[in-house]
């Protein structure tokens, strides 16, 4: 076994590996650029080596960085983590070249499998079902045009090397891959250096299930069931769970066993997953084989009690699995939410800042389920611009799917983030949904369910009483402060005016009572104090907890994903308030505005032009993601604003149309 090992990456997967590490008894080494000089990883390692400036390219990219770091630290074999050069076989033989272990499977299996071109006709060599389509490069977007012609639309053009979602496009129709061609291009040589590209058929609304295996250095090879991962936005995973509601007991086997030929074809001898999207049908066809790690890997270590990255690590050191697929089963259910920073109200948009306040849920065991976060951060941390917006992994476990789907949601109650927009009441949305509940998912999931975006939720019942009853209890204390011993108001949840009589025996409790409709609410054990953004209470005996904030004459709560602004009035107040006329947003119809901070790459129009609808305005990029944006009706260009290589702030104004 080893005594030191290296990991060449950052954030929540290097402090994933340290503390598996640490409870192997092995030191550790992280390598870190400028921007992650303070962060979590760089604290919790043994030692740490600066190895460059910010951007990826610069340092964690840099082979010859990585392999001298292990040099000068004496470490004997390197983890990559995921990303980076963790699905690079040149890396996993420069390695070996220099006596170095890389804690991944052989650079053969990696060049076999890494690449999605290479994989596609490996798989199909082996037998395994494939997705129809183009396994091939593609020269141009004429060879694009008539290859796309030959497979049916709607089609997906994909980067060869792509990966987290990044360097795939669908088009429905010849335009869309005129347009699209080029951009997936772009984008696949900006994020990956790799420009290859590739068509297959575009299945709609399938499900994304994968297999996770698992295999040692003497031709044995398992796998430990399967992740579902279809609640995607932007081709990239936000929730998942193990196992998937969709599979029986025979279909698993199936799939299982696909994976397992797939991976023994290429001598495959450590963790991996062989991903598949699948018909609601049980029907599936292979898509893509991610040699490393994976960023959902929790999951599978929850419903089955291994750790993956120790299983790595003794596989890569040489020992044998120390378990066959007979000694395997699924034990409970486990979720997965990616708490990304990112815009939910704005399509998602990657945001970043600092993390003025990072409060996760506590981890163990709860009443009834299990709480597990992977984070690389700390309140005061920043999330930057250079790497990948994710703040933290949260998971529930718990027997059934219906008490991990509600630990889940609970859980996500209690996490609270200011600073950058982060995804949590949309998260919360999701599992408060019906159709989730159910296990009904497909890939489209977010779009069937958000067809306009996500704007929050409308209160249930029940959470109309929670934010009435927060307000109430805000109030309480922000008038006692005052002096005031006043016990009647009313109280206005978004449109909803309710006339209610305040009795409290102590600081910490108050009751409510809703004076037309015969009825209390009693709230216990509150917890707040003026200034705290974090409200908690038990409301007849349920512990919940609420965001609150100062908003014009009361305040802006926010339970799970229903938000609405809290007025508490005096009965003379609240007459006046009806009264007042409504205030009309600002028209922006005829600005484009920036929706993230970003850089302009692209300004296609200029004064005086005429523009139609739909057609590009200017493209930003912002996260190493371009953003097209286009005209949202005829319109003349009155002024630009800004222009190629800008950078500008969210909201900034970019185009006028007069
Ligand atoms: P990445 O390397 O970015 O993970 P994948 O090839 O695994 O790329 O695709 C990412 C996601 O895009 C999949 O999980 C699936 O939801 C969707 N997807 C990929 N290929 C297809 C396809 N041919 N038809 C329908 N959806 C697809
Ligand atoms: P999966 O493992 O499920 O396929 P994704 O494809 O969504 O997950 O994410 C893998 C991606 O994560 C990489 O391609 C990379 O862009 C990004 N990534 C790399 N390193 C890190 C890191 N340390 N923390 C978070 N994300 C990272
Ligand atoms: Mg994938």
């Amino acid at each position: 076994m080893f005594s030191k090992i290296l990991i060449a990456n950052r954030g929540e997967i290097a402090v994933r590996v340290i503390k598996t590490c640490r409870r192997l008894g092995i030191a550790t080494v992280v390598v870190y650029s400028d921007a992650d000089a303070d962060s979590l990883a760089v604290e919790m390692a043994d030692e740490a080596v600066h190895i460059g400036a910010s951007p990826a390219a610069q340092s964690y990219l840099v082979a010859d960085k990585i392999i001298a770091a292990c040099k000068r630290t004496g470490a004997q074999a390197v983890h990559p983590g995921f990303g980076f050069l963790s699905e690079k076989a040149e890396f996993a033989q420069r390695c070996a070249d220099e006596g170095i272990v890389f804690i991944g499977p052989n650079p053969g299996a990696i060049s076999a499998m890494g690449d999605k071109i290479e994989s596609k006709k490996f798989a199909a060599a082996a037998g395994v079902s494939c997705v129809p389509g183009h396994i091939g490069e593609i020269a141009d977007v004429a060879e694009a045009l008539s290859i796309s012609e030959q497979i049916g639309y709607p089609v997906m053009i994909k980067a060869s090397a792509g990966g987290g979602g990044k360097g795939i496009r669908v088009a429905w129709n010849p335009k869309d891959v005129e347009e699209g061609f080029p951009a997936v291009r772009a984008e696949a040589a900006g994020a990956f250096g790799d420009d290859r590209i590739f068509i297959e058929k575009f299945i709609e609304s399938p499900r994304h299930i994968e297999i996770q295996v698992l295999g040692d250095k003497h031709g044995h090879v398992v796998h430990l069931f399967e992740r579902e991962c279809s609640i995607q936005r932007r081709n990239q995973k936000v929730i998942e769970e193990a196992p998937s509601p969709l599979l029986d007991p025979q279909t698993r086997a199936a799939m299982g066993a696909q994976a397992v030929a797939l991976a023994q074809a290429v001598n495959y001898d450590s963790a991996g997953t062989v991903e598949f999207v699948a018909g609601q049908d049980k029907s599936f066809y292979f898509l893509e084989m991610n040699t490393r790690l994976q960023v959902e890997h929790p999951v599978t270590e929850l419903i089955t009690g291994l750790d993956l990255v120790e299983q790595m690590i003794r596989s890569a050191a040489g020992e044998p699995l120390a378990f066959g697929q007979e000694d395997l089963s699924i034990n409970g259910w486990a979720v997965e939410s990616r708490i990304y920073a990112e815009d939910p109200y704005r399509k998602f948009l990657p945001s970043i800042g600092r993390l003025v306040r990072y409060a996760p849920p506590q981890e163990g065991q709860k009443d009834g389920y299990l709480v597990r976060n992977d984070a690389g951060v700390r309140e005061g941390d920043e999330i930057s611009m250079f790497y990948d917006p994710m703040i933290a992994k949260l998971c529930s476990w718990a027997p059934t799917r219906t008490e991990a789907v509600k630990g889940m949601a609970r859980a996500l109650e209690d996490f609270h983030i200011e600073g950058p927009s982060h995804n949590v009441p949309f998260l919360a949305a999701v599992m408060d949904q019906e159709r989730f509940i159910s296990g009904q998912l497909a890939t489209s999931y977010i779009k069937d369910e958000f067809p306009d975006g996500f704007s929050g939720t409308e209160p249930t019942p029940l959470q109309l009483d929670i934010l009435a009853a927060t307000g109430c209890a805000l109030q309480r204390v922000l008038a006692r402060r005052l002096g005031s011993r006043r016990t009647d108001w009313t109280v206005v949840v978004g449109h909803a005016k309710r006339r209610v009589r305040f009795e409290a025996e102590s600081d910490r409790g108050l009751t409510v009572t809703l004076l037309d409709e015969g009825r209390s609410l009693v709230l216990t054990d509150i917890a707040w104090r003026p200034g705290l953004a974090v409200f908690r209470a038990v409301l007849d005996g349920v512990a919940f907890t609420a965001e609150v904030a100062p908003a014009a004459e009361g305040f802006t709560i926010r339970h799970r994903a229903a938000k609405a602004r809290v007025l508490v009035l005096t009965a003379r107040s609240a007459e006046l308030h009806e009264k007042l006329p409504a205030k009309a947003p600002a028209d922006t119809s005829k600005l484009v505005l920036s929706p993230m901070p970003g850089l302009v790459v692209s300004m296609d129009v200029a004064v005086g032009q005429q523009v139609r609808e739909g057609e590009i305005v200017c493209v930003l990029e912002a996260m190493k993601m371009q953003n097209i944006l286009r005209a949202e009706r005829d319109a003349t260009v009155k002024a630009v604003n800004a222009k190629a290589g800008d950078p500008v702030a969210a909201d900034q104004v970019l185009v006028e149309f007069a």
